[in-house]
């Protein structure tokens, strides 16, 4: 739907899921993360459920239309047949916007569920930033950006605020620090990069849907996330080949020997980091 017909429909309220995996809640690691692990089936359950459970916490206060993006690993992990039937899921890769593929204006409101930290955060529960393969660190404007920071802005382009995340302590507390008040669901903590004290999936759930509840109502009075003037990315790749070929491109400058500059909006900079991501596999 276009703005101008949100207009002539107005109870009509969109909202955006971006899902990640990491911080669904018991997930550790590989054995739930990836689909050789012996406890990812059920783990695409538990990321089913706490997508569920916010799609309900927010029609509990009204929303309308969901678009929900399965952002992790190879964007294939959401059970489509356990989806409420009447929303739309962005799968696969690769796509222009990332994790936030399908966002535009005609959004109320953005929510993440099942995040983690970036790549820099100690705390974190399988912490890092895009690619743990690829990259070492992103920051934007000298600000070290978690996953969370960066669709963050891009919700915030097109002037949708994110009203509630939920992952582990480390990764919820990062973007709320960043971006402002959201609702915050914590379902795990962390005791090291792969050990955590986690909530059980149903209470997990029932948070997830009452925080998410609760950012819906607030979400006139949290503001989109921008950051002004043009955007300065400089990528951190572990290998500092990867980082000087890249920077054959024109507008991508090297910084140093693994660091590579690259200015422009935060949808020509998701675009970098999706080329980014795709083209360096032999440079890892
Ligand atoms: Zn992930």
């Amino acid at each position: 739907m276009s703005l101008s017909a949100r207009s002539s429909y107005p109870d009509v309220i969109k909202v955006y899921v971006s899902a990640d995996m990491e911080g669904i809640a018991g997930v550790t690691g590989p054995e739930q993360l990836r689909p050789e692990g012996f406890e990812y089936q059920q783990f695409r359950e538990f990321m089913t459920a706490e997508v569920n459970a916010a799609i309900e916490g927010a029609r509990d206060a009204g929303a309308t239309e969901f678009v929900v993006s399965d952002s992790h690993g190879t964007g294939l992990n959401l059970l489509i047949d356990k989806l409420p039937q009447d929303i739309q899921l962005v799968r696969s890769w690769p796509r222009p916007l990332g994790m936030m593929e399908g966002i535009d204006d005609s959004f109320a409101a953005a929510v993440f569920i099942g995040y983690h930290a970036g790549a820099s955060n100690v705390g974190g529960i399988v912490a890092h930033t895009v690619s743990s393969k690829a990259f070492l660190s992103i920051r934007i404007n000298e600000k070290e950006m978690s996953e969370g920071g960066i669709n963050a802005l891009i919700a915030g382009y097109f002037g949708v605020p994110v009203v509630m995340i939920s992952g582990d302590e480390a990764a919820v507390c990062e973007v709320s620090d960043m971006v402002g008040p959201i609702e915050k669901a914590i379902v795990k903590w962390s005791y090291s990069h792969s050990s955590c004290r986690t909530m059980m999936p149903a209470a997990a759930q029932a948070l997830i849907r009452e925080k998410v509840r609760a950012g819906l109502d607030r979400r006139r009075e949290l503001n989109p996330f921008r950051m002004k003037g043009s955007l300065i990315l400089d990528l951190a790749y572990k290998n500092a080949e990867a980082a000087e070929v890249i920077a054959y491109l024109p507008n991508v400058e090297l910084i140093d020997n693994r660091t590579v500059r690259f200015v422009g909006s935060i949808i020509e900079i998701s675009m970098f980091l999706e080329m980014a991501c795709v083209y360096p596999s032999t440079m890892t």
